[in-house]
């Protein structure tokens, strides 16, 4: 491709929105822009990364038994009521107007309502079924670039399977195929447990690249490599412990105080035998959530036992059901409620809460004795430093991009939908699905985070637009053009592709620039200086080094190149 004939709009300037490298570099190499909030239009070179990036994924879905298919975006909204999605998604989901129609922001429900049409028997199973598509979702704050857009594409497969244990294998099977796909875009990723949200499910793993600008939040062990999703990370701190006395329960006034850390300096107390009480609605049940001290309450744990649409309650909620405001709110004298209590405090007594009157505490609660409680569970958000759940090495917090997300869905959509199959008994069974999702702007961008420096992209050959860009430094000079243009030539002749700088109307300088910018990672440099002398230079894009060569062993320089690196 000749840079004189292509529209490769590079820039110097970005938008102050554009605050990560990769948002900022997509936008200077003139790979995309932006046409409004989460909404890009990928312009001709950055379609040609997305293109081998879709292919890439294309290879390794393949090679593990994976059908491709076209399925439309427009799905009729009934199929997701069946499910219980429209409600599930809310706001992400968009709706269409006039017709009862919506875009689809994930494809379960489709690939569910094809099988349970075309899925017979037993002997139709297993299958993999997938799409590289376009997905909608009404994501609430489109940041960061592509990274997060309300029009996005994914691939996603979908394992059907007549047992679980097949289940288990084509969950296993995608999750080789990403760490081949991941490792072949060259990046350095991690794996973590993950929650399942709300997608339902028995078990899932996402794929995440540490990056400051990532949007989740992770637990890692560097010693023993567990690492998990901040949701879903398992606490692992010490337990409050029974205090041998066995003292009655005393009403302390606490005029304005609210917070655990007014209430700690007020009572001069240790913060551990402070109990902090929350109050969630869940389907129109109260529940008392019960924290030690300035712990963290996790809502996706606490969503995973109490249901995904449990939200907290409102000041006037808490008057009404308490008869206090936050920061009064305690465990004892309540009616309707289910107490649930995070593990750390589990049979703890000593403990101060509060009295459900405003401006007064309990002490001496013992959890065993004065409390009805429902259940202990892990609630808390693990934080930086804990001891890691496996071998006790301080945990690292990271923040991460998430590129891909694997589920064991189980029998949840095939109920909904009717998607049943006949056993070998003649028994009629629910298919067993499982689900596998990849973003594919996010390799993109997470390539880009990785793999950039002060001048520009570095690309990884994988995903390169070309794997040469050719620069014909002196456009002036006859001969130095001549071999330019016979270069350009062999390379397309020898399968290179290829971006040419024949530019004519701007500097050297300015080419050299450029081609730092959009990142190929060969350049071949054709200047006055070497080609009198029948040699041609090259420049690795991400060392820096610089090679003198002669003209003929070209093809065999950038052969080797590519074979090596
Ligand atoms: P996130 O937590 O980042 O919103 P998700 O859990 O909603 O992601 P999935 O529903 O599992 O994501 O979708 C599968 C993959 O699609 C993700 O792993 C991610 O790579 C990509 N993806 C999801 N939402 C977006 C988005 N808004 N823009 C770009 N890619 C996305
Ligand atoms: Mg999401």
């Amino acid at each position: 491709m000749r840079l004189s004939k292509s529209f490769i709009p590079t820039q110097k300037e970005v938008p102050s929105d554009a605050t990560i490298p990769s948002h900022q570099l997509m936008l200077r190499a003139g790979l995309m822009r932006q046409l409004g909030a989460g909404i890009f239009s990928f312009l001709p070179l950055g379609y040609k990364v997305m293109k081998k990036v879709m292919n890439l994924v294309r290879e390794e879905i393949d090679a593990i038994g994976g059908q491709e298919f076209h399925l439309p975006a427009l799905s009729p909204i009934e199929i997701w009521e069946k499910t219980g999605r429209v409600e599930a998604f809310g706001d992400i989901l968009f709706h269409i107007k006039n017709r009862p129609l919506v875009l689809a922001p994930t494809h379960e429900e489709i690939i569910g309502w094809v099988a349970a049409n075309h899925i017979e028997s037993y002997k139709d199973l297993p299958q993999i079924w997938y799409q590289i598509q376009t997905k909608f979702r009404n994501e609430p704050r489109p940041r960061s670039g592509v990274l997060r857009g309300r029009q996005f594409v994914m691939k996603d497969s979908y394992s059907l399977d007549a047992t679980w244990e097949g289940l288990d294998k084509s969950y296993d099977l995608h999750a080789e195929a990403y760490k081949k796909i991941f490792t072949r875009a060259g990046l350095k990723f991690f794996i973590v447990g993950a929650s399942s949200g709300a997608m339902g499910g028995t078990g899932s793993q996402e794929f995440m690249v540490e990056s400051p600008s990532g949007e989740d939040t992770c637990a890692v062990c560097e010693r023993c490599g567990y690492a998990a999703n901040i949701e879903v990370a398992a606490s692992n701190v010490e337990k409050a412990v029974r205090v041998p006395a066995n003292l009655q329960l005393k009403e302390i006034h606490t005029p304005n105080v609210k917070t655990i850390d007014e209430l700690r300096d007020y009572l001069k107390v240790d913060e551990s035998i402070l109990a902090k009480s929350l109050v969630y609605i869940q389907n129109g049940i109260p529940h008392l959530i019960m924290m030690m001290g300035n712990d963290q309450l996790n809502e996706t744990k606490l969503q995973t036992v109490i249901g995904a649409n449990a939200r907290s309650a409102h000041p006037e909620e808490l008057a009404e059901l308490t008869g206090a405001d936050a920061g009064s709110i305690g465990p004892l004298g309540l009616k309707g409620f289910k107490i649930l209590i995070d593990k750390r405090l589990e049979n703890a007594n000593g403990l101060v809460s509060g009295m459900n009157k405003n401006d007064y505490h309990i002490g001496n609660i013992d959890l065993k004795r004065d409390v009805q409680v429902d259940g202990y569970y892990d609630f808390r958000t693990v934080a930086a430093g804990e001891p890691c759940p496996q071998c006790n090495e301080q945990l690292r917090v990271v923040n991460a991009i998430e590129l891909g997300h694997i589920f064991k869905l189980g029998t949840k959509y095939a109920d909904a939908l009717d998607a049943k199959f006949l056993d070998e008994h003649g028994e009629m069974k629910p298919i067993i699905m499982g689900s596998y999702g990849i973003g594919i702007e996010r390799i993109i961008a997470c390539g880009i985070e990785q793999s950039h420096d002060a001048n520009g992209i570095i690309w990884n050959k994988s995903v390169a637009p070309y794997d040469v860009h050719l620069i014909l430094v002196n456009s002036n000079v006859e001969n130095v053009v001549r071999t330019a243009e016979s270069v350009y030539e062999t390379l397309i002749q020898n399968k290179f592709e290829v971006l040419y700088d024949d530019r004519s109307n701007v500097s050297p300088g300015f080419k050299f620039k450029d081609a730092d910018l959009l990142g190929m990672p060969l350049h071949v440099i054709i200047g006055e200086k070497n080609v009198v002398k029948n040699k041609i230079e090259i420049k690795e894009r991400k060392s820096g080094q610089r090679h003198i060569i002669e003209i003929e062993q070209l093809i065999s320089f950038i052969k080797n190149f590519y074979e090596n690196n």
